[in-house]
């Protein structure tokens, strides 16, 4: 093992891997577009290709991966990819983010393939507002995905974007539908990445004011003695009945000095930070006959080189509006939250 540190001494250790740039949901706050230009089929690496990556990644100190999207589960076969990775030396924990509506069938081989945990991101209970707000009737799909996660064993978390005027009203009820399920529910605050091109800072709520509104429903919330792990996003509270749930305040009070995440796209480019405005090109070296050596002698300098505190360096934008427009976006798809994973 050969661990690497950036220049802020933050490690290298867990990787968050995009397998398709496709979604079959439309959220606002991630693809609010009608036209997407989508990475050519050609260029999406191949479950091989992906656990090869990982297997460089992995003497380099990552040792947990993340599958992402687009949506994931519309990768045939999501499973064979799960398997490949959890033979990779050194890598000890493989989760999944879904939005759902494929987990129920899938869950029984993700399973079986050794997948550790899954998230699903759901931010309504109401089916007419994620046919609104997401272009989806699929709501009873992601709920029956859940119930068949925690049927077949997964620890299953629940990731809620907080958005005012939309959801904000569904706070408890998530809460509620997260305890019945035995899913942890974490809130997350609007971030202005990506394809949030209709972000606005008042559309923001912040992780203050969720706790406010939770306390005048459910009393005093405690906050949990420490996190997990120092580098993971989310601040952990309980409810004075033990309900535990979790809030990722990537707006208001960003993690960046802990951030120890990087993301491979589903075209091989390597991000140093969700805010990166370039990445690195594995894909071409790794189809051009590199060798792992030579794979990891590209990844190590630019984890060495990072400076990257993109949420950091946003709080003191004034005026601050969307991160990039509908034009920027399609000036390089690289910039899109579906590409690079979220
Ligand atoms: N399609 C899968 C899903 O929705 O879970 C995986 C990819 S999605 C890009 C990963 C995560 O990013 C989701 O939990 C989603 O809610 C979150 N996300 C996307 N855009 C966001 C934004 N503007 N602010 C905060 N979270 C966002
Ligand atoms: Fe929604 Fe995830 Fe699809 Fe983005 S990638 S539109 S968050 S389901
Ligand atoms: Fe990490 Fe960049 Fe997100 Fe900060 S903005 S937590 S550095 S990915």
């Amino acid at each position: 093992m050969n661990m690497v540190s950036d220049t802020f001494g933050r490690p290298l250790t867990t990787l968050r891997v995009s397998v398709t740039d496709r979604c079959n949901m439309r959220c606002r706050y991630c693809m609010p577009e009608e036209q997407y230009i989508w990475l050519p089929r050609e260029s999406i690496l191949t479950f091989e290709e992906i656990a090869r990556l990982v297997g460089v990644f992995a003497p380099l100190g990552v040792d947990r991966v993340r599958l992402t999207g687009g949506e994931p589960l519309l990768r045939q076969e999501l499973d064979t990819l799960v398997t490949l990775l959890t033979r990779v030396p050194g890598v000890r924990d493989v989760a999944l983010t879904t939005n759902g509506v494929f987990l129920a069938e899938h869950a029984p081989r993700l399973r079986h393939a050794g997948l550790h945990r899954v998230t699903v991101s759901l931010d309504t209970l109401r089916p007419e507002r994620l046919r609104d707000f997401a272009r989806s009737p699929r709501h009873a799909d992601i709920v029956a995905g859940i119930a068949a996660a925690r049927h077949v064993g997964f620890p299953v978390k629940i990731n809620s974007v907080v958005i005012r005027g939309f959801n904000d009203d569904e706070l408890a009820e998530l809460l509620e539908f997260g305890r019945a399920h035995g899913a942890e529910v974490r809130f997350i605050e609007y971030m202005d990445v990506g394809g949030a091109t209709h972000w606005a800072p008042d559309l923001v709520v912040s992780r203050q004011e969720i706790l406010d509104r939770l306390a005048a429903r459910y009393g005093p919330i405690t906050p949990a003695a420490g996190k997990a792990r120092p580098a993971a996003p989310a601040d952990e509270f309980r409810l004075a009945d033990g309900t535990a749930f979790g809030i990722i305040a990537s707006t208001t009070a960003p993690f960046c000095g802990t951030c120890d995440r990087t993301r491979l796209t589903a075209d091989g480019h390597l991000f140093l930070c969700l805010y990166a405005a370039t990445g690195v090109d594995l894909q071409l070296p790794l189809r051009s006959g590199a060798t792992d050596a030579e794979l990891a002698g590209l990844i190590t300098p630019a984890w060495q080189g990072r400076r990257d505190r993109g949420a950091e360096e946003r709080l003191v934008v004034a005026g601050r509006g969307a991160l990039y427009s509908r034009a920027g976006l399609r000036a390089d798809p690289h910039r899109e939250m579906h590409t690079r994973g979220g």
